[in-house]
């Protein structure tokens, strides 16, 4: 099968999180089970030379602007990525223009899309699948049952929606895309595929013209058609439930590995963990002064990597983490930006307890490695979760999850057993500091009791949640779909 994957973010050429992770491991997925997997992306400022790219002759223009092609591929594969370059709209800081995203994001994303079909024409492909990725690329879905639908190469082209989080909905200005789409909608039409309480959505759109949608593990399929968790739309996806379905996300654990990860040093398995033991005493050394003074193995760890918003529930921590900051319980290393309200936090906290609490701020490849592998703990309180990436790498590293019992970390982590020893990290479910702290307390008894502390590493790094099973997933959802015809 020949399947078109057009994403906002790429691992190793545009990241911001795991969506870039899931837009690179899905093809090498795909890759693996003989299909022909084809991405395409913007080319951001970001980009730059540390990337093979190669130009292209291709240029066409889409709404009176100059689009050109270049081409690379992801890091050992042949798997071919296509980079627009269009100065005006990617030429700059960032992929969305945070905080509150470039104003012309809705041009930005549409002419990605529109862009990923001349892409197909100029090349002579037909793919068998379109694979859209969140409200960026969900205008994929509307291009193919209206625009193309009577182009010869995408008559049989299916169109799949995958939603890593159904918050950001691209709510665009209806003049703006009525202009540059040339779609017609009328305002007040409570029918319209398009128009959600009479303003333009992007993610609805995508919904509403996709012959599939794919959220991106089944507890959160579940989740997205209540209230709750619906941000929104949880009308519209109970309408469409009968194309949802949840397939849990996947690693790519050549990337994500304790035995060869390129950002670590300290290598180690689920035999030999002296690599742990000697990693997490440099990783200390090198974020707190006085770490010499201090045995490697006397406190509990506890890391977290993460953007910065109301989703991965920081709040629930003001009320509790300093308790154990003070009496010397833990220590905390934090990686992280985004919300100001969450980095002026971790900054303070970081400065009330010098040598408990260490606060990076920004994004750092190598040292997201370093923490994920290292600490003992990895604490993500979440509001919500579509599926989480995050602590599924943690585990592979034997650094057990502490998570909210919700969407994809439900359907991942199991709350350890301490008679049966079964379990891979320690949950909570009540969205409240106390039931946190419950659970940073139980991990502090764990780590304190051998007998169960190291069982409970060895569950997680069992744990195998490979992309090669997700791949799996999706092609037989693609082949039920081409079967359908
Ligand atoms: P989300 O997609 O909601 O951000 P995930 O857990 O699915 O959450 O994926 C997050 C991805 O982004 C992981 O690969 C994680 O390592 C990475 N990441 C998050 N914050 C940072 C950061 N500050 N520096 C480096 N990597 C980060």
């Amino acid at each position: 099968m020949i399947i078109l994957l057009a994403s906002a973010e790429l691992d190793h050429f545009a990241k911001v999180g795991g969506l870039a992770d899931i837009s690179a491991a899905l093809p090498r997925g795909w890759a693996d089970l003989s299909h022909e997997p084809i991405v395409i992306i913007p080319k951001y400022q970001c980009i730059t030379d540390f990337t093979e790219i190669h130009s292209t002759n291709i240029e066409f223009t889409i709404c009176n602007l100059s689009v050109r092609v270049f081409k690379s591929h992801l890091p050992e594969s042949t798997i071919s990525v296509y980079l627009l370059e269009c100065d005006e709209l990617y030429d700059r800081p960032g992929i969305y223009g945070n905080p509150d995203g470039y104003e012309d994001n809705d041009l930005r994303f549409y002419v990605l899309c529109k862009a990923a079909f001349e892409l197909m024409i100029e090349l002579n492909i037909s793919p068998d699948v379109i694979s859209a990725h969140d409200y960026h690329t969900a205008l994929l879905m509307p291009l193919l049952k209206i625009d193309y639908a009577r182009h010869p190469q995408f008559l049989n082209t299916k169109g799949v929606l995958t939603i890593h989080n159904a918050q950001y909905q691209g709510w665009y200005d209806n003049e703006r895309i009525r202009e540059f789409s040339h779609w017609e909608f009328i305002e007040k039409d409570s029918h319209s595929p398009f128009l959600f309480h009479d303003h333009f959505n992007a993610l609805y759109s995508g919904i509403n013209f996709s012959d599939a949608i794919i959220a991106v593990s089944p507890g959160y399929a579940n989740e997205i058609l209540t209230e709750e968790y619906g941000a929104g739309l949880h009308e519209v996806f109970n309408n469409n439930r009968h194309k949802l379905s949840g397939i849990l996300n996947g690693v790519n654990y050549g990337l994500w590995n304790p035995s060869d990860d390129c950002h670590i040093n300290q290598h180690f398995t689920i035999l030999d963990k002296s690599g742990k033991v000697q990693g997490r005493k440099f990783l200390l050394q090198s974020l707190f002064d006085d770490e010499k003074d201090l045995l490697p193995d006397s406190l509990p760890v506890f890391g977290i990597v993460s953007r910065f918003t109301e989703q991965k529930g920081f709040e629930l921590l003001e009320d509790c983490i300093e308790n154990c900051l003070k009496d010397k319980k833990i220590r905390l290393i934090v990686l992280g930006s985004g919300d100001a309200r969450y980095e002026d936090y971790f900054s303070r906290i970081q400065n009330s307890f010098p040598g408990y609490c260490s606060y990076t701020r920004g994004y750092d490849e190598e040292l997201a490695h370093r923490i994920l592998a290292y600490a003992d703990f990895f604490l993500m309180p979440s509001l919500f979760e579509p599926c989480g990436l995050t602590q599924l790498y943690a585990m592979k590293y034997g650094t057990i999850p502490i998570v909210r019992h919700v969407g994809g970390l439900k359907d991942t982590i199991e709350d350890f057993n301490q008679i049966q020893l079964i379990g891979n990290g320690i949950t909570f479910s009540e969205f409240t500091s106390s039931a946190l702290l419950r659970a940073i307390d139980m991990a502090i008894d764990i780590y304190g009791n051998k007998s169960l502390m190291n069982p409970l590493i060895d569950n997680a790094m069992h744990c195998d949640y490979s992309i090669h099973k997700t791949a799996i997933q999706y092609i037989e959802s693609f082949e039920t779909l081409k079967e359908r015809h």
